[in-house]
């Protein structure tokens, strides 16, 4: 199988040199646009292409509002911070997910609360929410939910939809509703992926996409929070700059400012790999189409997007029937120049949040044990 396998890659990808697991294309207007920004001096924090980025995410996704930001990391910091998550929250969300989730709640002083995920989407799973909140959790007389043993807030849930499959976002939202608790998607992975026709981050209170080199478009180093409301949005874009509040030439600051703006330079990278992305969205799905074919009659499952969901197929991934063969597979691979991952080491064995409180994580556990990233980079560059 492995060896089929690396031969099965080499021939999508024309090559016998080192194959990565995503790599960008810049054949569009990438250096133009980049060139215009360096010519016009407006490299920095304000620039025509920041606002047109901003303007063509929001169009993109149908959000009512996007303001660019440094990182993904930085977006969901400045959502958690907006929705009020304050020091000794709790916010329930995935153990199985890149860092940077955990990371911006660490850095407000608030912790995790690791619920299990759902073997089809890979996203938060409602019933293992819904049940753990049951048992854990009460509505107090404000309307607040507490967790009962230690009577901390528990503010808000943050769903990751894993390698741009979206999670369930229906049941997720009933129970937030049921339980009060703010919304707030992590969908650094997922540009390009809808559910029920709806784009990713655009159901909660927030959204946070990223742009990093290996994402399915990057601005070298960026990211959008996605805002449900106007007034969200405009507050979001206030805080996410130094809080200034407006004036000729007075500088008076109202709140803390995170200063976490997206500068003209990279947004200029965005808005020509954004005049791809539909070109690359399409060849993204004929390569999983590609894998999945391949997959099909063996004991090894090829992730497929729910079948609610258009996924952007960002990270392939492959479900190995047990750990060994996923061990065998990783060390074949990588051993012949065919980048190949195992996902994420669950955030609970992680230093920093073993102290973390968490429900039963039977499917994540499942998961780590057995799951791969193929590579994914598109297999052509496009032009605009
Ligand atoms: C990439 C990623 C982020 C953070 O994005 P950066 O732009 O690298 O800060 C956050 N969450 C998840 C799940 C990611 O994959």
């Amino acid at each position: 199988m492995n060896q089929q396998l690396i031969e099965f890659i080499r021939d999508i990808y024309r090559t016998n040199e080192f194959i990565p697991l995503h790599a960008p294309t810049f054949a569009g207007n990438e250096r133009d646009y980049v060139l215009q920004t360096i010519e016009s001096t407006f490299v920095s924090s304000v620039g025509k292409f920041v606002d047109q980025f901003e303007q063509q995410i929001q169009a993109y996704t149908g959000s009512t509002r996007a303001v660019a930001t440094v990182n993904g990391t930085a977006a969901l910091h400045a959502a958690l911070y907006l929705a009020g998550v304050k020091h000794g929250d709790l916010v329930l969300t995935q153990a199985l997910t890149f860092v940077a989730t955990c990371n911006a709640l660490y850095h407000l002083g608030a912790q995790p609360v690791f619920i299990d995920i759902e073997r089809a989407s890979l996203g938060l799973c409602p019933e293992a929410m819904s049940e753990w909140l049951t048992r854990n959790a009460e509505i107090d007389d404000s309307g607040q939910c507490r967790h009962k043993a230690s009577g901390a807030v528990i503010k808000a849930a943050m769903p990751m939809h894993t390698f741009g499959h979206p999670a369930k976002l229906d049941e997720l939202i009933t129970v937030c509703e049921q339980w009060h608790l703010a919304l707030i998607e992590d969908a650094a992975e997922s540009l390009g992926s809808f559910y029920k026709g709806q784009h990713t981050g655009t159901f909660g209170q927030f959204g946070a996409l990223s742009f990093n080199g290996n994402k399915v478009i990057t601005t070298g180093g960026g990211g959008m929070l996605l805002c449900r409301s106007e007034a969200e949005g405009e507050h979001a874009k206030h805080v996410t700059t130094t809080a200034k509040r407006p004036h000729p030439y007075e500088f008076f600051h109202d709140e803390p400012g995170f200063n976490y703006r997206l500068p003209n330079i990279n947004a200029a990278l965005g808005c020509a790999q954004l005049e791809v992305l539909p070109a690359m969205l399409a060849n993204k799905r004929q390569l999983a189409t590609h894998y999945a074919r391949f997959f099909c009659n063996s004991d090894y499952v090829f992730v497929e997007e729910p079948d609610y969901a258009s996924s952007n197929y960002w990270l392939n991934a492959l479900i190995c029937p047990e750990k060994r063969s996923r061990d065998e597979l990783l060390k074949a691979t990588n051993d012949q120049g065919v980048m190949t991952r195992p996902v994420w080491t669950l955030m609970h064995r992680l230093p920093m949040f073993t102290e973390a409180l968490r429900g039963d994580l039977t499917n994540s556990e499942w998961l780590e044990a057995r799951l791969v990233n193929l590579p994914s980079s598109p297999t052509e560059t496009f032009n605009a």
